[in-house]
């Protein structure tokens, strides 16, 4: 997902090679009484507004001509921007025709206007699509680890959200059933996967959860399991220092702990391991389908925040119908 600053009301974007920005946003502003006038400013400060709009009612189609059939009044371009956000952030939820044979959209977005008055970006805040007798809603959150949609409850939109451990990861040994153990010399199944990694690598939680396990367990040496919302666990073992204490929420991309040679290792490697209601799974084949990794249920800030957009999203028009003739 793209990451736009439109929290800034002003923009400002290097000099060197924006030379076509300067017809719309005039000269750059020369400071009073600089003793050196022709020497070029670093940075052209490029004013650019930001603000909120609602939409909203009775409409069919696909998101794209749904937007279309309720904002007549803005431009083409800005709604085909808003249709394509839909189409995004429900991809997962709801089918591919959009609202289908009709349904109540509402959507509060962000929109950031060049000083000519076109639209530059925008971003839906929080949008509801009641079609086909269900309620999807969708609450964009920017966390410390990433930015996303998430329903009502907290639970993260995109299901293929899950991350590695490990900021480069290479595999060195599969997750196979029939694996010969490399120092027990006898075949036991490699229930995870070994990537290479130096002494001392961060390893990151792959989703948002509560630390179930910290410490020291058999062949898994230093091991930290961590409980996810939606029925897995995954467990990272071999470190050579755990970050973390038992019960504490962690956040999909925190440090967890740090690779090592724990256990029965021959040499440092992170061996990773996700479980589905206890049963280990390939990790690497986790993906769309498996459930979110993300789900803000751990999260304390995010009732407070969800309720902020409940708010804006109850400002979009809810007429029952507003087709044009
Ligand atoms: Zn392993």
């Amino acid at each position: 997902m793209p990451r736009i600053p439109l929290a800034a009301a002003v923009l400002a974007v290097p000099l060197l090679g924006v030379a076509s920005f300067a017809a719309w946003s005039g000269p750059a502003p020369r400071p009073a009484g600089s003793a050196a006038p022709e020497r070029l400013a670093p940075v052209l400060a490029v004013p650019v507004t930001v603000d909120t709009l609602f939409l909203g009612g009775y409409a069919r189609g696909s998101f794209a001509e749904a937007v279309r059939e309720l904002s007549s009044d803005l431009s083409e371009a800005e709604r085909a921007m808003i249709g394509r956000h839909l189409d995004k952030i429900f991809l997962p939820v709801v089918p591919a025709e959009g609202m289908g044979t009709g349904g109540r959209l509402r959507v509060a977005y962000e929109r950031v206007a060049r000083p000519d008055g076109s639209t530059r970006s925008i971003r839906v805040l929080a949008a509801e699509a009641a079609v086909g007798g269900t309620l999807h809603t969708a609450f964009f959150h920017e966390g410390a680890a990433a930015a996303g949609y998430f329903d009502a409850l907290g639970r993260s939109l995109d299901p293929a959200a899950w991350a590695q451990p490990l900021e480069v990861a290479r595999v060195t040994s599969p997750f196979r059933m029939d694996r010969l153990h490399p120092i027990l010399r006898r075949v036991l199944p490699h229930t995870g996967v070994d990537f290479a990694a130096v002494y001392g690598t961060p390893v990151r939680a792959t989703g948002d959860g509560s630390v179930a396990f910290a410490g020291e367990r058999g062949g898994y040496g230093n091991l930290v399991e961590i409980q996810h919302p939606n029925g897995y666990t995954t467990r990272y073992a071999h470190l050579s220092r755990i970050a973390v204490g038992r019960d504490q929420g962690v956040s999909q991309g925190d440090v967890i702990g740090y690779v090592g040679a724990t256990g029965l290792a021959t040499g440092p490697h992170l061996h990773y391991e996700v479980r589905r209601r206890g049963q280990p799974v390939d990790p690497l084949a986790v993906s769309a389908g498996d459930g979110p990794a993300r789900d803000l249920g751990y999260d304390p800030a995010w009732r407070a925040e969800r309720r902020e957009l409940g708010r804006l999203l109850a400002r979009a028009p809810t007429l029952l119908s507003r087709r044009r003739p």
